[in-house]
């Protein structure tokens, strides 16, 4: 279908953190920098225009019990694409949400499969729950049918231990990793604690989401191996609530979630200035809401993370780890339009003017 609708966006187009142009058109859903000729119908919008944003740790398809039905699913994703969201890494999803793939105005999708995790170690309904025999068939399994990515929780709490710890032998996860780069998919793990991470960056492991447990001897092994991570800071403003429900059964998790969340700014600024590679994620489905990628940029900020940087991690620099185009000739035109400079006050993303997918306005 083409219609021959162009749209033209004036103003301050954000290329790249550095590089500024004055005006992008897009026709036929994609973007082109050169004035189309002939005469069409021009929609104009101004602003300050970033690429969509990137919440590189989403869940569509689950809610707090497990998996959810399509319609829900679609009210999930709407809801990222109103907060400018208009890239998904989903961090593991027990629902198929490929359909959405077909929706032209829905945001773009990069799933990681289901979760795979240690058998009753972790949130009921949402993952493969499986010994670690099984992990190197489960992570083929997943990465056959993922975008690019699987999901392993690598710790959780150990109720026989009262405390997290690691979910996998080093000799299986390694095994598995390996699978898995062979399959051409990457991998990541949830890791709250510091016990698992060493295993896992010597594993060849490609990213970490929370990382809480980042500490001086993991932190260098992350920065040489270019190991990302994806802290999902409003995620863990939560944990001292966790720890209070498990307080009476299990006081030492319950301390341990403190410790780590009462570290966790000096933990990302760490990281940081170590060199690792930090991107937004919001961890939206099971128990958060979605939508709330502003709020994590401006955690990033807080944390010590420069604002240029913070953006960045949502926009250009999250865009290009995933292997996805930003705001470049002939790319789709997925745009998000801002009345302030988001680099001068990443606060301006909290309230897009324009959302653009696919070369349409959405919002
Ligand atoms: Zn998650």
């Amino acid at each position: 279908m083409s219609d021959h609708v162009v749209l033209h966006v004036k103003g301050r187009v954000l290329v790249g953190p550095e590089e500024v142009r004055d005006e992008l058109w897009a026709v036929d859903g994609r973007i082109t920098y050169e004035r189309p000729p002939g005469a069409v119908e021009t929609v104009t919008v101004s602003g300050w225009a970033l690429p969509g944003l990137v919440d590189a740790h989403c869940h569509v398809g689950l809610d707090r019990h497990g998996p959810v039905d399509d319609e829900t699913s679609e009210k999930q994703a709407l809801q990222d694409r109103e907060a400018g969201t208009l890239l998904v890494r989903d961090a593991g999803s027990p629902s198929d949400t490929r359909w959405i793939d077909a929706r032209e105005d829905l945001p773009k999708v990069i799933r990681a499969g289901r979760h795979i995790a240690r058998t009753r170690r972790y949130i009921r309904n949402y993952a493969h729950e499986i010994e670690p025999g099984d992990l190197v068939a489960y992570v083929a399994r997943e990465a056959r049918r993922g975008d690019g990515w699987v999901k392993l929780v690598g710790d959780w709490i150990d109720r026989e231990v009262g405390d997290l710890s690691p979910c996998w032998p080093r000799g299986e996860v390694e095994a598995a990793i390996a699978e898995a780069h062979r399959l051409g998919a990457r991998v990541t793990a949830h890791c709250f604690a510091e016990d698992s991470l060493r295993d896992l960056v010597e594993a060849g492991i490609d990213c970490i989401e929370h990382a809480t447990g980042l500490a001086e001897d993991t932190i260098p092994l992350f920065a040489e191996r270019g190991v990302a991570i994806v802290p999902t800071l409003v995620n863990i403003a939560t944990f001292p609530h966790l720890a209070d429900g498990g307080e009476a059964k299990f006081p030492d998790w319950s301390a341990h979630m403190r410790r780590l969340h009462a570290r966790r700014y000096d933990t990302v600024r760490a990281a940081y200035d170590a060199g690792i590679p930090i991107f937004v994620g919001t961890d939206a489905g099971g128990s958060m809401a979605h939508g709330l990628v502003a709020a994590e940029v401006a955690e990033l900020v807080k944390a010590g993370i420069p604002p240029l940087d913070a953006l960045s991690a949502t926009a250009w620099h999250a865009r290009t780890w995933l292997g996805r185009p930003v705001l470049e000739e002939g790319a789709p035109a997925d745009l998000v339009v801002y009345e302030e400079d988001p680099r001068a006050d990443v606060r301006a993303l909290a309230a897009p003017s324009r959302i653009v997918l696919n070369g349409r306005i959405v919002g």
